[in-house]
């Protein structure tokens, strides 16, 4: 089986994520906040045979174009993701994640005592770190399930 070939139907117009870390799918649609309600296509393949990786998993999203605010936090638990853009069932942009600096407003402080969390209009930041992403605020690191720390909002 080759890398390049995706087990799923091409879509018409919107992003396939692909080269997404084996088992990670589901982070990445948390992280898109995409949970079937919005009745958008959604095709995920979970732990295919991959060149690069071991074990891959593919999401496709249809009739959406991602941010790159989202892109940026996708880096973080899928750093060797390929973000191709569909139109018409052509690939018109195809980008590897950048790991970002920092991560503004996306993710929320696990510290209670933050000013983050303080009900201040302090918008969330958090320096991207070796082991994980710490935050601009109280210094708190999120080293794991950094999905769970997506902030809704
Ligand atoms: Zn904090």
């Amino acid at each position: 089986m080759s890398d390049h070939e995706l087990r799923v139907s091409k879509i018409r117009n919107g992003t396939v994520i692909d080269h997404v870390s084996g088992g990670h799918a589901l982070n990445v649609l948390s992280i898109l906040g995409i949970d079937g309600s919005e009745g958008l296509g959604v095709s995920v393949v979970m732990n295919v045979p991959s060149d690069r990786l071991g074990l891959k998993d593919v999401v496709k999203v249809e009739d959406r174009e991602l941010s790159q605010s989202e892109v940026d936090v996708i880096s973080l638990i899928a750093p060797e993701a390929t973000i191709n853009i569909i139109r018409d069932f052509e690939v018109v942009q195809k980008n590897r994640v950048d790991r970002p600096e920092s991560v503004i407003g996306l993710l929320s402080c696990p510290n209670r005592n933050c000013i983050t969390n303080d009900g201040e209009p302090v918008e969330t930041k958090f320096a991207v770190v070796e082991d994980g992403v710490r935050c601009a605020y109280c210094g708190t690191i999120i080293r794991d399930s950094l999905a769970g720390h997506i902030d809704p909002e």
